[in-house]
């Protein structure tokens, strides 16, 4: 006998996608019996963990029978002490994406709206559907640049947080300073700006801003960062958020107490001051563009100039079919139908050896498509 469930969900969840990750190594070794697996999908490190925050994970094993320091004080003091922010400015969460969860129950009520960038990250979506509240998506420009106009003209009465990406996933394109000050000046102040920076370490363009400036002049903006990127903490879950401090206050109400684990929270501390790997990352990645830049110019493939640790490639009606056959090489992607890019593809900046792996392996889904 089976017992059917009348258990009735919110209705809220009518709405929400579940969420794709990019496909983890294991599973695509295991799901087609091969040895070598590249990922080049989810913009983690290709050079590994931070070694200062591996050396404090192996410390810190011995205490983990403790719950963890529910302020996270000894991250937040470094965080603070890096970015020259207050320590009330500052809130460490699991990961950015919690941040984004946060920012939607403290702020969101269901007849609010949220301003997105399209196509852009999905998780901000995600946050307001959950509150009930509704999304305003705003396309980018035709070289998927931001287009403030556009977003201004989409603020309402309604509007109650607006997301800046920067640089955006999964374009790799970035809001210029300038127009950054611009949308700050013409927002109403009851309007929050949320810069997601997860990328920031990689921007290299002068006009490029992380978004820090506007939370020390106070403007109501939260800056969301990560360590999953540049740090290379992404399997450990933690990032944060920085904003005045009366916004911080809002968003410390709904976090549960012990919402960071103490292994991460010994990382983080340490990685943040782990300058050498940092430069190595940052420079590892700025070469890896360039020779995937060369790689696809030579193959005739249309890209995007990333300031980002990833570059979106077209590869047109059969870019599923690309993205199939890569896999089957074991080389992971991520296909752009996620964001409703399908005739695209994400490909992460691996190291030389990982770039070359991919440009092999593209090479040889070309013949094998052009064949048919
Ligand atoms: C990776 C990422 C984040 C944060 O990821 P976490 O692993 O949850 O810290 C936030 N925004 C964007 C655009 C990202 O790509």
């Amino acid at each position: 006998m089976s017992i059917k469930t009348q258990v009735k969900p919110r209705q809220a969840l009518q709405s929400i996608k579940p969420y794709t990750p990019g496909k983890p190594i294991w599973e695509v070794q295991r799901e087609l019996g091969l040895t070598k697996v590249v990922k080049l999908a989810s913009n983690e490190n290709p050079l590994g963990a931070s070694p200062k925050g591996i050396q404090a994970v192996q410390q810190f094993m011995a205490e983990i029978h403790r719950y963890p320091d529910a302020d996270a004080k000894d991250v937040n003091a470094a965080i603070a002490a890096k970015l020259n922010l207050q320590s009330g400015q500052i809130i460490v969460t699991n990961g950015g994406d919690e941040l984004i969860s946060l920012i939607s129950e403290a702020f969101l009520e269901p007849e609010d709206e949220i301003i997105v960038p399209s196509p852009s990250f999905t998780e901000y979506e995600f946050g307001a559907r959950l509150m009930n509240a509704g999304v305003i998506a705003v396309p980018l420009n035709q070289d998927y640049g931001y287009n403030i106009e556009l977003m201004l003209s989409a603020v309402t009465e309604r509007t109650k947080i607006l997301y800046i990406c920067t640089p955006n996933n999964p374009t790799g394109t970035y809001l210029p300073k300038r127009d950054m000050e611009k949308l700050l000046a013409a927002l109403p102040p009851r309007v929050l700006v949320v810069i997601d920076a997860a990328y920031s370490h990689f921007a290299t363009a002068d006009d490029y801003t992380d978004g820090l400036d506007y939370v020390r002049e106070g403007y109501p903006v939260v800056v969301l960062q990560t360590f999953s990127k540049i740090y290379g903490l992404a399997g450990l879950r933690i990032g944060y958020g920085a904003a005045p401090e009366a916004i911080i206050g809002h968003i410390l109400k709904v976090k549960e107490p012990f919402n960071v684990n103490a292994l991460a929270q010994a990382a983080a501390a340490a990685a943040i001051t782990d300058d050498l790997h940092v430069q190595a990352s940052q420079q590892l990645n700025s070469d890896g563009r360039e020779q995937l830049y060369a790689a696809f110019a030579a193959l005739g493939l249309p890209f995007i100039k990333s300031m980002s640790n990833f570059v979106l490639v077209e590869l047109g009606p059969e870019s599923k079919r690309y993205y199939e056959l890569l896999l089957t090489k074991g080389v992971v992607v991520r296909h752009g139908g996620l964001w409703g890019l399908p005739q695209h593809v994400r490909i992460t900046v691996g190291t030389k050896e990982d770039n070359e792996f991919l440009i092999t392996a593209l090479q040889a889904s070309m013949l094998e498509i052009s064949k048919k």
